[in-house]
C-alpha cells in the first residue's frame, strides 16, 4: 500500500516530453477514439539508463533512436521530430526528472480520433517517458525463471515487419506471455514459423552448450535486440565462442544453461523449460559471469565499451 501510494506521488510528478513540450505526466493525454489505441500502430523503444561512478548514463542511446526510426521507415511514419531532436528529448526526460536509474519509452503514435485504419496524413505525436524501474522479473531476475514453449508462433516478416518495434506486434507477445503465466510458468518462449526456438516475447534467448554461447540466429523470426548485440561483443571480447543459428527445441531442455537478455529482462536465468530442468536447476556459471560483465558495461566499470554509455549530468 506504502509503496503503491509512493510510486503513485512520483508518477503524478514525473514530467513527460509530447511533441516538444515537458508537461505533468497526467496532463499527457489523448481521446479514447486514438487511432494507436484502437488499433496498435503505434510505434516505441524501450532504453534503460544506470547509476554509474561519473553519474548516469543511457545505454546504446543511438542504436535505440536509430531503431525508432527504422520503426517509422518501416510504416512510412512521418515524424515531426528529427533523430538529434529525439535524442536530446531523451536525455532532457532523464535529466528533468532526475532519475539515476529508469527505463525509457519513446512513442510515437496516430493521434487522430477519426475512424478508418488508412493513416494517410493522419497527425503523428512523439512522447517521451521516464519511469524509476527494477527488475522486469522481480525477484527471480537472480534466481531463474520457468518457460514454457508457447502453442503459439511467433510471427514473421511474412506477416509484420517484424523488426519494427510496433505496438500490435506485441498482440503476439501477450497472448503467448499469458498463455504461459495461465499454466503456472513465469514465462513463454515463442517457436518460429518452422518451429525453430525464436526468442521470448519482449527478450532475446541464449544457450550454452560445452562453453559455447549459442543464439537463435536472424533467420528464426527474432527482433534483432540491442542487448543481444552487446552480449554476442562482450562474450568475444572475452575470448567466448558465438554461434548464431537455428535452435531446436530439445537443445533447450539439454542446455548447460539458458538465459534471456533484453533491455528490460536484462540477463535473466531461465532454470526449466516445459517442466525439464535446465543444467542442474541452478543458475550458470557462464550467466553469471556474461550478467557481471554487463553490468560492469553498464555501470561503467569496465570502460572497454564506453562508447555506449551516454553520461549525463543530473
Ligand atoms: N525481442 C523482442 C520481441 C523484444 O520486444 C525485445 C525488447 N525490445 C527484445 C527481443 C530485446 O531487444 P533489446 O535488447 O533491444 O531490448
Amino acid at each position: 500500500m506504502y509503496l503503491k501510494l509512493l510510486f503513485t506521488t512520483m508518477a503524478d510528478q514525473l514530467k513527460v516530453w509530447l511533441d516538444g513540450e515537458f508537461m505533468p505526466m497526467e496532463e499527457a493525454k489523448v481521446p479514447i477514439m486514438t487511432h494507436s489505441l484502437q488499433y496498435g500502430s503505434g510505434i516505441f523503444e524501450g532504453i534503460r539508463s544506470y547509476e554509474t561512478r561519473k553519474g548516469t548514463a543511457i545505454f546504446r542511446l543511438d542504436e535505440h533512436v536509430k531503431r525508432f526510426l527504422r520503426t517509422a521507415k518501416i510504416y512510412s511514419m512521418k515524424l515531426q521530430a528529427t533523430a538529434d531532436e529525439i535524442r536530446e528529448a531523451i536525455i532532457e526526460t532523464v535529466r528533468i526528472n532526475r532519475l539515476k536509474s529508469c527505463y525509457i519509452r519513446p512513442f510515437a503514435f496516430y493521434n487522430s480520433d477519426e475512424i478508418g485504419l488508412h493513416t494517410g496524413n493522419k497527425k503523428v505525436s512523439v512522447f517521451i517517458g521516464a519511469v524509476p524501474f527494477g527488475s522486469y522479473f522481480g525477484e527471480s531476475r537472480a534466481t531463474g525463471v520457468r518457460c514454457k514453449v508457447s502453442s503459439w508462433r511467433r510471427i514473421n516478416s511474412a506477416i509484420l515487419p517484424i523488426q519494427a518495434k510496433a505496438s500490435g506486434n506485441y498482440t503476439n507477445s501477450i497472448i503467448a506471455s499469458n498463455e504461459a503465466k495461465a499454466a503456472g510458468y513465469d514465462e513463454a518462449i515463442l517457436t518460429s514459423q518452422n518451429g525453430h526456438i525464436a526468442e521470448g516475447p519482449g527478450q532475446n534467448i541464449f544457450m550454452v552448450h560445452d562453453g559455447k554461447l549459442i543464439t537463435p540466429n536472424k533467420d528464426s523470426d527474432i527482433l534483432l535486440g540491442i542487448t543481444r548485440d552487446s552480449l554476442i561483443k562482450i562474450a568475444i571480447a572475452n575470448n567466448i565462442d558465438v554461434i548464431e543459428r537455428f535452435v531446436h527445441r530439445e537443445e533447450l531442455y539439454t542446455a548447460d544453461e539458458l538465459f534471456f537478455a533484453g533491455t528490460a529482462a536484462e540477463i535473466t536465468p531461465i532454470v526449466s523449460v516445459d517442466n525439464i530442468q535446465i543444467g542442474d536447476g541452478k543458475v550458470g556459471p557462464l550467466t553469471n559471469s556474461l550478467f557481471e560483465k554487463f553490468s560492469a558495461v553498464v555501470h561503467g566499470t569496465n570502460t572497454y565499451f564506453s562508447e555506449w554509455l551516454e553520461e549525463i549530468e543530473l
